[in-house]
């Protein structure tokens, strides 16, 4: 079974400080069902490959096995378990990059945190639900899929094709992420766990799955193979990731008070909605979509104008589209009005073919939430895959918090914001995104402008080339 993960990041090198694995040697794991081997076929500045290669042993498999597993006793030898990628790689990892699979990284702390270019390779990955299923679990994530399925034996095509694949993933991310993906995900291609899945598996996956799980379009069937299928372990754990949302979304409620209390004083987050509402009627916007839609407060403004035919709300919170619904008394609207409105839950860190034909994308207040790590993703999720022609972002412009007095200095408008930016770091970022992707870019003020400090918050219009 041989794993491989390729980078071009400058010095390729790096990748054994990521790992804490030295590119000029070969190292060996003893496992409790064989051995990991680990080196490095190429390490240049340009390009870096480390190899894992799991060699188990088919007989202390079946040693490992108590009394109660006899099956037909041949297959204990005879099976597919020494070649492919299965869950005795996901153990492997965890054994062998730990350090990487937890995030950290004595040497290379920042790099990391920082999503560099990767490549995974998995020589034969066995899928149950072959290549389209494939693509629906990497592809939100964020990676490009590239697939060659075996045949059962090349000598004999005949026989037809085997389930098992040739698998390369490619993307732009953190190498925690791309492990903490290989290490959920491989387990529940294969869908054949060579333990007894217990509870200690729920706190497994929502910990490796923390970051991504809940907003995954694929989220019950992962859970439901990681699981093993064991009903009351996955009713657990679907109550455990929604709860952890609701709590989320109680923190969520409570901040936004927090924050309003102190932008109140003048009504900002209704000259916001004004300003944007403006703009999309500047664009000739028919269809719109609002993302991160929270309570739904724009929708209100858009269904009240006819000439949006087509509105859509998403939001990673559930809860918060629960509101919006109700908010909008969704369930008493004439037909005609209700055809021209969707919520839908999902997130703005992951391409959603939902999203694609609009012509325009609202992001209000949105990105500060984003953590800085994810920016990327959201960035191609709406610029290269969604696409529509206008996109409308607006974010505080931290100059003006020193105006609040109510607001302690070096504190942020609200608890859950990862960052707030100048306007020279929103129009930087604003200019490179819109260059990478074929857009324009121009910015408008919102709200009363101070003469030094600019307005208190920002917003960009993005045109499609
Ligand atoms: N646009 C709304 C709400 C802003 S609050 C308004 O102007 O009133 C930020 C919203 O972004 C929250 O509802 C939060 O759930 C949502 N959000 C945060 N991260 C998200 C993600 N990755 N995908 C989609 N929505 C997200």
């Amino acid at each position: 079974m041989l794993l491989t993960i390729s980078t071009t990041y400058r010095p390729a090198t790096d990748l054994g400080f990521l790992l804490h694995k030295n590119p000029a040697n070969v190292q060996s794991f003893n496992l409790p069902f064989g051995t990991a081997h680990v080196f490095y076929p190429e390490a240049s500045d340009e390009r870096c490959t480390v190899a894992l290669l799991l060699d188990i042993d088919p007989i202390q498999l079946v040693r490992g096995k108590g009394a109660g597993n006899e099956g037909f006793s041949l297959q204990q030898y005879v099976n597919d378990r020494p070649y492919v990628a299965s869950s005795f790689l996901s153990v492997a990892l965890v054994h062998v990059f730990g350090t990487a699979l937890g995030g950290r990284s004595a040497a290379r702390e920042e790099l990391a945190a920082t999503p560099i270019p990767l490549e995974a390779r998995i020589t034969v990955l066995p899928a149950r639900g072959g290549e389209p299923l494939l693509r629906r679990l990497f592809e939100p994530l964020g990676y490009t899929v590239s697939v060659q399925r075996h045949p059962l034996d090349e000598r004999f095509p005949e026989w037809g094709e085997s389930r098992y694949y040739d698998v390369q993933l490619g993307g732009t991310v953190r190498l925690q992420e791309l492990l903490t993906h290989l290490y959920v995900l491989i387990p529940v291609l294969d869908d054949e766990k060579h333990y007894w899945v217990d509870e200690s598996e729920i706190e497994k996956l929502l910990r490796r799955g923390q970051e991504w799980l809940s907003g995954h379009p694929e989220r019950s069937l992962i859970v439901d193979r990681y699981l093993a299928r064991q009903r009351s372990l996955i009713r657990q754990a679907l109550l455990r990731l929604s709860e952890e949302a609701a709590a989320e979304d109680d923190r969520e409620e409570e901040h936004e008070r927090e924050e309003e209390a102190v932008e109140d004083r003048i009504s900002l987050h209704d000259q916001r909605h004004g300003a944007v509402l403006a703009a999309l009627r500047a664009a000739g916007a028919r269809s719109v979509l609002d993302l991160g839609t929270g309570e739904g407060r724009l929708l209100s403004g858009l269904l009240a104008d006819r000439s949006f035919e087509r509105i859509t709300g998403m939001d990673v919170s559930y809860r918060s589209l629960e509101r919006a619904s109700r908010r909008l008394k969704l369930d008493r609207l004439p037909p005609m009005q209700r055809k021209r409105i969707d919520l839908i839950h999902g997130s703005l860190t992951y391409r959603d073919r939902r999203l694609e034909g609009y012509d325009a994308a609202t992001v209000v207040e949105v990105i500060e939430h984003l953590d800085p790590a994810r920016l990327r993703a959201f960035e191609r999720a709406v610029f290269e895959f969604a696409r529509p022609g206008t996109v409308l972002i607006t974010t505080p412009n931290v100059e003006y918090n020193a105006v609040w007095k109510s607001l302690p200095a070096g504190l942020m408008r609200h608890r859950d914001h990862r960052f707030e930016w100048t306007r020279e770091q929103f129009q930087t970022w604003a200019h490179s995104t819109a260059d990478r992707f074929g857009y324009t870019v121009r910015f408008l003020p919102i709200g009363p402008e101070h003469e030094e400090l600019g307005p208190p918050t920002q917003m960009g219009v993005f045109v499609r080339a």
